[in-house]
């Protein structure tokens, strides 16, 4: 199926502080093994949100199927 670009991308969220709908920027988490990105209003750099990565390490999932392919 040709989903691969499936990337959640937030252009505006509601921050608080600056009391609107502001720009967001993304960082990486600097958490080690996390996949989550911080979303941080652009302005004033407070995290307005987060989202998680779609898992892209396949093997797991494909070793399954195949896994269920070979039964
Ligand atoms: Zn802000």
């Amino acid at each position: 199926m040709g989903r691969q670009f499936n990337e959640f991308k937030a252009s505006e969220l509601y921050c608080p502080k600056c009391g609107s709908s502001q720009p967001v920027r993304e960082r990486a988490s600097a958490l080690p093994g996390s996949k989550a990105v911080d979303l941080l209003c652009f302005r004033c750099a407070t995290v307005v949100g987060q989202h998680t990565v779609i898992d892209h390490s396949l093997p797991g999932k494909l070793a399954t199927l195949v896994g269920k392919l070979l039964k």
